[in-house]
């Protein structure tokens, strides 16, 4: 028999051992813009920013952000799906990890970088089992449909929708996932073995069921886990039923309008966009459901305190506000996303402005999981982890992230695009916007948008260049330091550089 005091070393120091490393799940949908989250208009919430909220119901992330790190601005440098995606698991800019465009059929140049070391390679040659369940939106669409080998996925070749062979998952071992389609209530996965399931079920319902059943039963319990879980609303789709969880549609079928949409920004122009208010706050608060029934899971398995959990987005949506496009544009509603992280075990809960963008998320990640000496050399976002466990401002703590919008380049005789154009670049500092456009033809100046985002919240005043260039030539001078961390062709080709002092 085992002494007693003995004992309990060794289950001590088992425990200490398999619990070195922390769980991570990370769980970001569509198209969530920051200030769809509720709780910014809670008071202790809004002294920090300088928004309004929208009137959405979020009770699970409001609870989780009073247990939380909660960022007030993360931008998504890149406010659209495969950009951002593709920088958030390798740490790279678009330049260097393949997908600078929407992942489409006629785009192969925009495809993820087999021979990029990701996030989840990381984790999983540190022994983690890694899941990833949802939207992917990284592949280009090959003839590859497993149930059908040489045939695409659909019928006729699928514009968005892939399928990502076993080769091509960057280490995740456990998949439930498709390219990108947009049924929220008719959703499609294949699962790790390449087999097609259509439930036909809301899609954040089920893939927090398919959520709750790794973490509970699929899952190697000898390991740590990281887990991704990418819901696809509140992107559009947002117009019926169709769309959404009656349940959630009717916390908003009642409101009128006007009392939805209380951004003074609102463009009059856009009522499709504004009648679609209802149903896009009705997928936030379905996804905040769903969110909390994965919380719980954690909670009731008990291992909630050793286990990293973020909530984050792509990028969020204008909605009605500006312009019609939901995304990639440098307004706030756009690049501004949630981020909220949770790791009871090293974190404590407090409310941060620290200029968080997309490629630094991985290092910082990884770091806090204790894989600091992981990260691979030839990442090119910050590691900002110690600002979060040391809750000041670090002195690397980025001043400035980029804006990058990119456009279709040069297309082969198929009318399939060979090379990208890099059409936008600017800056997000903690005060200013700054967005700068070029002609495709001439590499000129074609538009500027400049805000002062502290004292226009709402980027309702084009600052012009004219009457404030110090402003301008002050926030042009922050940018050729980013834009050559990013290896960004602006650096290489010197553009602008009349105004942009490379
Ligand atoms: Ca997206």
């Amino acid at each position: 028999m085992i002494p007693a005091l003995l004992s309990w070393t060794i289950t001590t120091s088992l425990t200490a051992q398999i619990t070195v490393h922390p769980n991570v799940i990370y769980i970001f949908p569509d198209q969530f813009r920051n200030c769809a989250l509720h709780f910014w208009n809670d008071k202790e919430f809004q002294q920090y920013v300088n928004f309004k909220a929208d009137p959405t119901h979020t009770p699970n992330l409001d609870k989780l952000a009073r247990e939380s790190v909660v960022l007030s601005s993360t931008q998504s440098n890149c406010p659209l799906s495969s950009p951002h995606r593709a920088m958030l698991l390798s740490g790279l800019y678009p330049d260097a990890n393949g997908v600078m465009l929407n992942c489409l059929d006629k785009r192969p140049v925009s495809n993820l970088r087999q021979d990029v070391v990701t996030i989840s390679d990381v984790f999983s040659q540190n022994g983690y089992d890694c899941g990833y369940i949802g939207k992917y939106h990284l592949d280009y669409p090959t003839p590859n449909d497993p149930q059908n080998p040489g045939k695409y996925v659909d019928e006729k070749v699928p514009v968005w929708d892939a399928y990502t062979p076993k080769e091509r998952r960057h280490g995740f071992n456990f998949w439930y996932s498709y390219g990108t389609f947009d049924e929220h209530k008719n959703p499609h996965y294949w699962d790790t073995e390449g087999i097609r399931h259509d439930p036909k079920e809301w899609s954040p319902k089920h893939e927090a069921d398919k959520a709750i059943e790794y973490l509970s039963t699929v899952r190697d319990k000898s390991k740590p886990f990281f887990l991704v879980v990418s819901m696809n609303p509140p992107h559009s789709p947002y117009q019926s039923l169709n769309d959404c969880m009656e349940e959630d549609y009717n916390l908003y079928k009642d409101i009128p309008l006007s009392e939805l949409l209380i951004r003074p920004n609102i463009n009059p122009v856009l009522k499709k966009k504004q009648n679609a208010a209802p149903y896009y706050f009705a997928n936030i608060s379905g996804v905040d459901r769903e969110f909390g029934r994965i919380l719980s899971a954690l909670k009731a398995m008990g291992i909630d305190k050793n286990t990293i959990v973020v909530f984050s987005s792509d990028h969020g949506e204008t909605l009605a506000s500006h312009v019609e496009d939901a995304k990639n544009s440098p307004f706030t509603e756009a690049m501004n996303v949630p981020f909220i992280i949770r790791y009871p075990e090293k974190l404590k809960p407090h409310v941060s402005n620290l200029l968080l963008s997309t490629p630094d998320i991985m290092p910082t990640l990884l770091t806090l999981a204790g894989l600091k000496n992981s990260i691979p050399a030839t990442v090119e976002g910050t590691d900002l982890a110690a600002e979060f466990i040391n809750q000041k401002p670090l002195k690397n703590a980025p001043k400035a992230v980029l804006y990058i919008r990119d456009a279709d380049g040069q297309k082969n005789s198929e009318k399939k695009t060979i090379s990208y154009f890099p059409v936008a670049r600017g800056i997000k500092t903690e005060r200013y916007t700054l967005a700068i456009t070029i002609d495709k033809k001439t590499n000129k100046l074609q538009e500027v948008l400049m805000f002062d985002d502290l004292k226009d919240p709402y980027q309702m005043n084009n600052l012009s260049v004219e009457k404030n260039m110090k402003l301008f030539q002050s926030l042009c001078s922050q940018m050729p330091a980013l834009l050559k961390k990013a290896n960004d062709p602006w650096y290489r080709e010197k553009i602008l550089s009349d105004f942009i002092p490379y």
